[in-house]
């Protein structure tokens, strides 16, 4: 933590009694390879107090692959993961749960335990065959992002550039019947690390509210990863939320703006681009996954811990209480509602 956090009581108290949304977290990653070590409760022993301070409720764990699993170890690693979630909620009943529905979310909201759920993120573990995604979603993933930064048999992926490289282009016949396959089980499609022309080619074909769990704003900080203004407007258009990424490459090109603060300008500039409901959190934490603490890219807000400062940004530049509710959970809350229990 940068110095200790003083934080207001009007902070804390929006923070305990609004819903606290994540639309994306590697915590997996984590918890899998510790538990592979032999260690048991991950997520309670040391995740969970950091949860419980911060006030977050609902947390979309994505199935994250590193490519040296590529191909071949794809699905395996995938289901390690989902069995190692299970495994955590097996012993931690109290405290967490596995949200399968919007009913599930409400069950985690009431019962005061944190809310997982689970997304792909890149569908690798389907290989090319397509009969898996149901397999998947029988396993409780909920969300769908096609594609992580390189290509997959659905489509390519985004590079970590400021200009456009690779191969543009747009998704797969696969991709694309995919895409129907998902929306008809009713998981959410998620944009975060397509290409530009997967993108409008998703947006072509889904029916339903269409999220970007982990992308800020390309005007704001050029970035292949953040999205163009007319991409946020046709993403608002389906009813879907962006969840604000933490990753300081993708807050500012500016190594002297790559802070919290310079975040909610990209909030800022949503809000006054297409309103205040299609904004979130994706918060995209990867601090703790990182080996070399003193990397150049790094997470403007040191996890959960600094959460209060972010949501004190917000009062600060004057939003409303009904405002930062919808900001800190209820716009995701939307979209799954509208879409997880059909
Ligand atoms: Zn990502």
């Amino acid at each position: 933590m940068r110095g200790g956090i003083i934080i207001n009581e009007r902070v804390k108290d929006l923070m305990n009694k609004f819903p606290i949304v994540d639309a994306h977290y590697d915590i997996l990653v984590d918890v899998t390879k510790k538990r592979a070590q032999g260690k048991t409760k991950v997520i309670e022993r040391e995740y969970l107090n950091e949860f419980r301070e911060s006030g977050v409720n609902i947390i979309v764990c994505s199935i994250f692959l590193d490519s040296i699993y590529v191909p071949e170890m794809a699905l395996r690693q995938a289901l390690n993961q989902i069995n190692a979630l299970y495994l955590e909620i097996e012993e931690s009943p109290e405290d967490l749960m596995l949200c399968r529905s919007y009913d599930d979310i409400t069950k985690a909201l009431d019962n005061n335990k944190i809310g997982f759920l689970l997304s792909f993120e890149g569908v690798e573990p389907l290989g090319n065959d397509i009969n898996l995604l149901k397999i998947f979603y029988e396993l409780g993933v909920r969300l769908v992002g096609l594609v992580w930064s390189r290509r997959n048999y659905a489509g390519d992926g985004s590079s970590f550039t400021t200009d456009h490289r690779g191969t543009g282009s747009g998704l797969t016949e696969f991709g694309k019947e995919l895409v129907k396959r998902a929306e008809k089980l009713g998981m959410i499609i998620d944009v975060s690390h397509l290409n530009d022309e997967g993108f409008w080619d998703v947006m072509k074909i889904a029916k339903n509210p269409v999220i970007a769990s982990h992308s800020n704003c390309r005007e704001l900080c050029k970035q292949m990863r953040n999205l163009r203004d007319e991409q946020i407007q046709s993403l608002a258009s389906t009813g879907g939320v962006i969840g604000m990424n933490t990753c300081s490459k993708f807050v500012s090109n500016k190594e002297e703006d790559k802070n919290y603060k310079t975040l909610v300008n990209h909030i800022d500039y949503i809000v006054k681009l297409i309103g205040i409901e299609y904004v979130g959190f994706g918060f995209d934490f990867c601090d703790f996954l990182r080996e070399n603490k003193k990397s150049e890219v790094f997470d403007v807000l040191d996890s959960y811990k600094e959460l209060p400062l972010f949501v004190e940004e917000l009062v600060n530049r004057g939003y409303s209480d009904e405002d930062i509710k919808k900001i800190v959970g209820d716009n995701f809350l939307n979209v799954f509602k509208k879409v997880l229990n059909k």
